[in-house]
């Protein structure tokens, strides 16, 4: 058996309609995963995709900033027969502003959706995960605003240097309990979270010309990263934030 294979093992993503989501979806269940798909917008494309692929997905309607939801998501998950195997914290949401600037209500949105939903997740994942005596895998989508300051975001960086320690910590109490807990932490890639910094040409060319490869990353770039953590090949990996930049961070 290959190290990477899932087969037999469920994948909770959550925001798996687009962008990062949808690709480490489709990329877990390219690699043997059925799919919970968590989400407030329609997946059908992502559905597509994963049943092409010939496993089954499952779609979990939520909106993340509810208060108190996440054990009613992993009830459904598991209600509709997932096993509590892989979670996926992806969703994510994004205010720009100049910090002189900024709203209380921009701050709570963000640290509400990126931080607390998927602190909370993790909790009822993992009281699911040991109630059934399964070894699983978290992997919390970081950013590289979990390593450095970012300009004119301030609730997200709060949000992903929060989520950063946050998946230290979980890995410190968990990694006893068959639990590995970790991060990937993408560059800049295109989707919708980052299309004011491409339509702006010079933030644009300033990020490009800061990238080793050159290029930004696709979606898809993050599925290798997720395939890794999520399967056997990462058994020993705890607490690890893993960036998947093009080199980004080694500039
Ligand atoms: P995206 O295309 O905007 O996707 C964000 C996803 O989160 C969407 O599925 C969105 O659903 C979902 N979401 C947001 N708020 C939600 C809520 N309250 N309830 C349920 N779902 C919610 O952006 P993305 O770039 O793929 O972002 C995915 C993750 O990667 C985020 O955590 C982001 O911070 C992180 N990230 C992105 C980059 C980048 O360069 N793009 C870099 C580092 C980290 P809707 O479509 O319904 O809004």
């Amino acid at each position: 058996m290959s190290l990477f294979d899932l087969s037999g093992r469920w994948a909770i993503v959550t925001g798996a309609n687009t962008g990062i989501g949808r690709a480490i979806a489709v990329g877990l269940a390219q690699a043997g995963a059925d799919i919970v798909g968590v989400g407030r917008s329609g997946m059908a494309e992502t559905e597509a995709d994963v049943t092409a692929a010939g496993r089954r997905f499952v779609g979990v309607a939520a909106d993340l900033a509810t208060p108190g939801i996440a054990p009613s998501i992993i009830a459904e998950a598991l209600a509709a027969g997932a096993t509590p195997d892989i979670l996926v914290n992806n969703a994510g949401i994004i205010r720009r502003a100049d910090s002189l600037d900024f709203t209380e209500e921009d701050w709570d949105a963000v640290l509400d959706t990126n931080l607390k939903s998927a602190f909370f997740l993790c909790q009822a994942f993992a009281r699911a995960a040991i109630a059934a005596e399964r070894p699983a895998k978290i992997i919390n989508i970081a950013s590289m605003l979990s390593f450095q300051g970012g300009i004119r975001v301030p609730s997200y960086t709060a949000a992903k240097s929060g989520l950063a320690g946050i998946t230290k910590l979980l890995a410190n109490e968990w990694a006893a309990r068959g639990i590995n807990v970790n991060a990937i932490a993408p560059g800049y890639v295109e989707t919708n979270n980052t299309s004011a910094l491409r339509a702006d040409a010079e933030r644009n060319a300033d990020i490009l010309k800061r990238i080793p490869a050159g290029r930004w990353a696709r979606p898809e770039d993050m599925a290798g990263a997720a395939v890794f953590l999520a399967s056997a090949a990462s058994d020993y990996v705890h607490g690890a934030i893993l960036p998947v930049d093009g080199g980004w961070l080694a500039r």
